[in-house]
């Protein structure tokens, strides 16, 4: 599968994957059928792209409906929609994300602490568990950076239940070498298998269950004996998660960008194409802080296209709008680059909760105080995120209200 960094390499992902997004996708999607030269053919895997914000959530749903009727495109457009729940759910509750990376610097130091668990913990990350299905995985996930969604349900429970490890341990590890790699998908999805998510609830891989839904890899069936039972139980943690009120920018418009002012293009919004700016900017300025998603280090796939993203989306930028583009270097002063080009004013694609925002917000809270941060954020996340209150229930039945208000209807079937 080609995944080259840029905009145009996505949307031609998505034209080829368009006609099976209908029904298709929802009978085939859960076979792992392994890594497939063209692309897998059940799935769209263009995860990587939306992560990066070289495509947005808007532009795909809207191709989807303009070939497949709602009602036959229903599952994934219900997938998309899972990836905005759970920005939303993260964002109403930041400090399962700051709970985390602080449990997993601790679980981290833990490793250092006890060589019996280094050892568990390292034959689990190079595939030498013993356990045939996991370990295929785990070199996958290494040499691919990217994992089929039931995979990742597999290995998570496998992870947690079976090798006993620490959850945020393997949560760390995807997020090292996924290329989609996505503070909320990710965080919350781990903690879904763990029981956390929705407490009491946990996801119990089964062989039998694996076997099924691997027999299309070209290696056959992958066996997975020896797994946790029934008898595992779910995880449980002492703090409560409180809601917090959303607090989202109102919609911008030219007249807010009317003065000169920079566009600033980060990890998770790397195209200006799906942020719909409604004025030119002055100046590109681009931030990559990918490594800043996990003290250990990040892998090849995952490092190659987060650069490359960003690369491809300043180098686009700067062409269409006929400005110049510079980079803002992890631990140098933001202000200054404005300074240099007289520009008072910043367009900020929104920073969900996560490693982004951690490493650019010092920098941007300064500016935002004094006003002159302009917030872009999609309709379709201002539509959605306030229904991301508890379950994705509450976000499933308004899918369809959530795409009329957003003007998301599709054309020509
Ligand atoms: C333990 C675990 C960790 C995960 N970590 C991440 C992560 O870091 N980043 C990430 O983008 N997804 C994550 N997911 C969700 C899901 O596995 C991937 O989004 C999906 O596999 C990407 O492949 P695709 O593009 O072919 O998806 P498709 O099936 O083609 O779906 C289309 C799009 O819908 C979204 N989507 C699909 N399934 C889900 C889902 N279950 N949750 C959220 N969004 C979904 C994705 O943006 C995806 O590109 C995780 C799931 C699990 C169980």
């Amino acid at each position: 599968m080609d995944f080259t960094p840029t905009r145009a390499r996505g949307q031609q992902r998505l034209a080829e994957f368009l006609p099976s997004a209908g029904r298709h996708y929802a009978e085939t999607r859960n076979g792992d059928d392994g890594p497939a030269e063209g692309g897998r053919a059940n799935v769209s895997q263009l995860s990587p792209w939306l992560h990066a914000g070289l495509l947005g959530e808007t532009e795909v749903l809207e191709a989807v409906l303009s070939v497949h009727s709602p009602r036959a495109a229903e599952k994934f457009i219900a997938e998309v929609f899972w990836r905005i729940y759970f920005k939303g759910y993260l964002e109403q509750r930041p400090a399962i994300w700051t709970d985390f990376a602080k449990g997993r610097d601790g679980a981290l130091a833990a490793l250092d602490a006890n060589a019996g668990l280094r050892k568990a913990y390292a034959e689990a990350v190079e595939g030498r568990t013993g356990i045939a299905a996991f370990d295929v995985w785990a070199k996958e996930l290494v040499e691919t950076g990217y994992l089929h969604n039931h995979a990742r349900m597999w290995f998570a429970s496998i992870w947690i239940f079976t090798l006993k490890l620490d959850w945020r341990l393997g949560a760390d590890f995807f997020l090292r070498h996924l290329m989609d790699a996505d503070a909320a998908s990710n965080t919350l999805s781990w903690r879904w298998v763990a029981g956390l998510h929705t407490k009491g609830k946990h996801y119990l891989a089964r062989a039998d269950n694996i076997a099924r839904y691997t027999a299309g890899r070209p290696g056959g069936v992958l066996d997975a004996s020896g797994l946790a039972g029934d008898e595992a139980r779910p995880l449980t943690e002492p703090q409560e998660y409180a809601r917090q009120k959303l607090d989202l920018p109102t919609p911008v418009s030219a007249a807010d960008l009317a003065a000169p002012f920079a566009l600033l293009l980060h990890d998770e919004a790397a195209h200006h194409a799906p942020l719909a700016i409604p004025a030119a900017p002055a100046l590109v300025i681009g931030a990559d802080r990918h490594d800043a998603r996990s003290p250990g280090e990040v892998g090849a796939h995952a490092q190659a296209f987060a650069r490359g993203a960003l690369a491809s989306g300043m180098a686009e930028a700067a062409a269409t709008f006929a400005c110049p583009a510079t980079e803002w270097r992890a631990g140098e002063p933001l202000a200054p680059l404005l300074a240099a080009g007289g520009l008072e004013r910043i367009a900020l694609p929104y920073l969900p909760a996560g490693w982004t925002r951690d490493a650019l917000w010092p920098d941007l809270a300064p500016l935002m105080a004094q006003g002159r941060v302009v917030t872009l954020l999609p309709d379709v996340d201002r539509a959605t995120w306030p229904l991301a209150k508890a379950g994705f229930f509450g976000v499933a039945k308004g899918i369809e209200g959530i795409l009329a208000e957003c003007g998301i209807s599709g054309i020509g079937w």
